[in-house]
């Protein structure tokens, strides 16, 4: 182990480390200190219906650490080092209680959306998740359609028997699953035929070439194709503008998320949103 306690009381990294193990070793300090006083917190995204009312169907929880001197740090910025440091099973944990809180208390002011949550590795890895997330719906009350699972088709492939597996479980309980960054990864065909998924998220690097390239657009409308001749949603990922959106309308895409529609909010404004959907919503009707 590189630290040793220096004389000033706080930790002192011995030298001969390089910053990048210096940078990782402060992180997974503060990560855990951070978990311990509660700093984690969910922006959530909306999925809208792709067709003039663009419903909402349920949002997506992103997780984020309030750091005390940070500020809000991305994802990308730290569950890489959480994963590796076998943090990923505590975050989760973490996530999946916030999230279902959260749909919770959204229930009980009458707007029923559900909330995705993102998986890693180490919990398609755990034979005790699946019962986890049953007790969870069960401790806030909740029917298993409040809560949606995506996986990553890379995080999927990385142990792809055993994923099978577990998603097989998760779905027995009700929940809905979906595979996430779809077309980045290396799923085979005859993997995705035996997947029991009920979603596929389409990654942004197509959907927002869609509109100016024709091969991206090829690979959107064939997988709207496909997804629908094998049972399942498709979902846009990263839709940032209308014309991308009228474009997924005209290829039978079902849902759609992005910046175009509406960025990842904290709780408040999420709520402040969804009630301005309802209403508008109603008044159409
Ligand atoms: P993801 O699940 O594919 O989520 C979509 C990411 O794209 C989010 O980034 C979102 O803010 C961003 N995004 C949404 N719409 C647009 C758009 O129109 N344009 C662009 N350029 N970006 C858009 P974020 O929140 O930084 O999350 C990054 C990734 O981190 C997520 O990708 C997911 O794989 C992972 N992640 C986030 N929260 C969790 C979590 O609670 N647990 C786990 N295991 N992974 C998480
Ligand atoms: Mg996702
Ligand atoms: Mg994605
Ligand atoms: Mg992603």
């Amino acid at each position: 182990y590189a630290a040793k306690t220096g004389h000033g009381g706080g930790p002192v990294f011995a030298t001969g480390l390089d910053d990048h193990a210096r940078t990782r070793l402060t992180m997974l300090e503060e990560l855990r200190a951070g978990l311990d006083r509660g700093e984690l917190v969910l922006h959530y995204q909306p999925k809208v219906t792709v067709d003039a009312s663009a419903r909402v169907t349920g949002v997506e929880a992103l997780v984020r650490w309030q750091h005390p001197v940070r500020g809000l740090v991305y994802p990308d910025a730290f569950l890489y080092t959480a994963e590796s440091a076998d943090l990923m099973g505590r975050i989760t944990t973490v996530v999946l209680d916030l999230a279902c809180r959260q749909s919770r208390a959204w229930h009980d002011q009458g707007l029923p959306v559900s909330v995705a949550v993102n998986l890693s590795v180490s919990n398609l890895r755990d034979p005790g998740f699946p019962e986890q997330v049953g007790e969870l719906l069960r401790r806030y009350d909740l029917p298993p359609a409040a809560l949606e699972l995506e996986v990553t088709e890379s995080v999927l492939m990385t142990d792809a028997d055993n994923a099978l597996l577990l998603l097989g479980r998760l779905r027995d309980l009700g929940i809905r699953l979906a595979v996430d960054d779809y077309g980045t990864g290396y799923s085979s065909l005859s993997y995705l035929q035996v997947l029991p998924v009920d979603d596929l998220k389409l990654d942004r690097a197509f959907v927002s070439r869609c509109v100016v390239d024709p091969r991206s657009a090829a690979i959107v409308h064939s997988t709207v194709q496909l997804a629908h001749s094998l049972g399942m949603q498709i979902v846009a990922e990263g839709v940032e503008d209308d014309e991308v959106f009228d474009r997924l309308r005209g290829y039978g895409c079902d849902l759609a998320q992005g910046y175009g529609i509406a960025r990842p909010q904290d709780a408040g404004s999420t709520t402040g949103w969804l009630q301005q959907r309802e209403i508008a919503h109603r008044a159409t009707v």
